[in-house]
């Protein structure tokens, strides 16, 4: 039979998705990350076909001894590397681990505390989302506009009054650390507990480069494993607490995910290795790339957020754009020279301009998983302001950005293995 002309759109789309991304875009959204070759062979693994409700060998199916081997196996490795006492690898998604934990915290009526929306608490913080789904209130945390943080001694004063079930620390706009150590004990004292959503930076915390929330008294981690994690999209819970673990581990299953998605397993167990081995030489190369586009954007005539405290401790870099036309315009400007950022709302900004915010927010973890160094954070500014601040031509821009990818196709940070000699049915991408 000739192939239906619906089915040679699919292949195409594939096609040029893979094509565009992989080769031909400079990826510098902050949520997003590549894996490497080794744990995409994984992935496309017969685990992706199979159920495994449970945890490791107390299962509700039969078939799943391998899948009860590598669940261990990834379990083990994400404790030794984060490092954390439990963790919990089911959750499908960073906004169920969220969920799965708010869950247990609290109950519809009660409150909690997050960075105000703006500031870049991630919508399953809030009212919007998973909160609010929960029937769980949230309240704003005061914010330092200078510091660009939450302001300690405001927050403190809040957490007394309010006496919420628990407080919210990271984001998804996360330039410098929230202040963990310096709340926590004064969110245990009013017998509430300190969640740390480590979505954005859960990379940066296995390198070391970032500390990790445990060791600062957050009772419970959240994460998501796509982000400066390279891993497959997909999420985690990880807590020191044995009890509280316990507690939130017992309804992951059934409340919140039945089949965990279980090619996830071996990709991020791969992923949690390549981690183990240089995931301090990447967090450490992303933070000063973070730092150097930074400074390059800021020397070109962009208003970068944070100058005076040094722009940037993470992966991101946030640009006020507003006077250059507003983030939604310079975004689709960026997108049609093939630069790929998103539009943000700063702390600056009011929620309602979500649709057309001051921002852009800007992460360097993909690139720089690509290979790229300071010198290329400089090449990236200078095509920027091309677009942004001289008004060229982005089609014409677009030609410089794709000479500057086709320099850099392959993933960093990662072991040679030569796939071959493990296959003879490989699964190809199609590329
Ligand atoms: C991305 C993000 C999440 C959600 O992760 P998903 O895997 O997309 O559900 C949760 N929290 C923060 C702070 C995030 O930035």
């Amino acid at each position: 039979m000739e192939l239906p002309e619906e089915l040679t759109k699919v292949i195409q789309l594939t096609k040029e998705q893979n094509t565009w991304r992989r080769t031909e875009t400079i990826n510098l959204i902050a949520s997003e990350n590549v894996m490497s070759p080794l744990a995409e062979a994984v992935y496309m693994s017969d685990f992706m076909s199979r159920y495994a409700e449970g945890k490791p060998y107390k299962r509700f199916y039969q078939g799943t001894k391998y899948v009860d081997e590598i669940e261990s196996l990834a379990i083990e490795l994400m404790n030794e590397v984060t490092p954390a006492k439990n963790s919990d690898l089911r959750p499908i998604s960073g906004t169920i681990a969220n969920a799965a934990v708010f869950r247990i915290l609290a109950n519809p009526g009660d409150k909690a505390l997050i960075a105000p929306v703006q500031a870049g608490s991630h919508v399953s913080h809030t009212k919007f989302g998973t909160l609010g789904a929960l029937g769980i209130q949230h309240i704003e945390m005061p914010f330092d506009k200078e510091n660009i943080n939450v302001d300690v001694d405001k927050a403190i004063k809040m957490i007394e009054e309010v006496k919420p079930k628990f407080v919210v620390l990271g984001g998804s706009l996360y330039l410098f650390p929230h202040p963990t150590k310096e709340l926590a004990p004064h969110v245990h004292a009013v017998g509430a507990k300190l969640v740390y959503d480590a979505a954005h930076v859960y990379g940066l915390i296995v390198g070391k480069a970032w500390s990790n929330p445990l060791d600062e008294g957050a009772d419970v981690m959240t994460t998501s494993t796509h982000k400066t994690f390279p891993g497959p999209q997909g999420g985690s819970i990880l807590s020191n607490d044995d009890e509280l673990f316990k507690e939130i581990s017992r309804t992951i299953f059934p409340w919140f995910v039945s089949n965990h998605h279980l090619h996830r397993l071996p990709a991020t167990a791969v992923t949690l290795i390549e981690m183990k081995y240089f995931g301090k030489d990447y967090a450490s190369q992303i933070t000063k790339n973070a730092k150097k586009l930074a400074e390059a954007l800021a020397e070109r005539g962009f208003k970068v957020v944070g100058e005076h405290l040094g722009y940037t401790k993470s992966h991101q870099v946030a640009v006020n754009v507003r006077e250059l036309g507003g983030g939604a315009k310079i975004a689709k400007l960026l997108e049609e020279a093939n630069i790929i950022v998103n539009k943000n709302l700063l702390p600056c900004d009011t929620p309602e301009t979500v649709s057309n915010p001051s921002g852009l927010r800007i992460g360097v973890q993909e690139m720089t998983r690509y290979g790229m160094r300071e010198d290329e954070m400089d090449e990236i500014a200078e095509l920027m302001k091309k677009v942004a601040i001289d008004g060229k031509d982005p089609k014409e821009v677009r030609k410089e950005v794709i000479e500057l990818r086709k320099r850099f196709l392959e993933v960093k940070y990662t072991f040679n293995v030569d796939l071959s000699s493990y296959s003879s049915k490989s699964i190809p991408m199609i590329i």
